[in-house]
């Protein structure tokens, strides 16, 4: 078993209660025959806890236009989750939000006031 597995058997569920168990296996670390490999192994879990804390919560925002909410001057972006979450848009300013079975009518709604706008 090699050390981050050892660590992380231990009743690690908060970021002090892991300190604290790696504290109390420094002696036994500094005895251990082969420190870089615990080194290398208790780093490789810090690369993994920071890129799973850092993941972008969306895979994806992408601004669509104007909310065509009446009286609205907000911006509408869809969010295209990076989990399993559901899609959705959404407008930056009022409380206005569309699944994504709404996107083709509200699409549509949008185009229309761009028409409107440009003619
Ligand atoms: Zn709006």
């Amino acid at each position: 078993m090699g050390w981050a597995a050892h660590l992380a058997n231990v009743a690690t569920s908060t970021a002090q209660t892991a300190a604290t168990a790696l504290l109390a296996a420094l002696p036994d670390l500094r005895a251990h025959g082969n420190l870089p490999d615990a080194c290398d192994e208790i780093l490789d879990a810090h690369a993994q806890a920071t890129r799973a804390v850092d993941a972008p919560a969306h895979r994806a925002i992408i601004t669509i236009g104007a909310c065509p909410e009446a009286a609205c001057q907000g911006t509408i972006r869809a969010f295209i989750p990076a989990d399993t979450r559901p899609a959705r848009m959404a407008c930056d300013i009022g409380d206005h939000t569309w699944g994504t079975r709404d996107w083709l009518r509200i699409g549509g709604h949008i185009q229309q006031m761009r028409e409107r706008m440009s003619a």
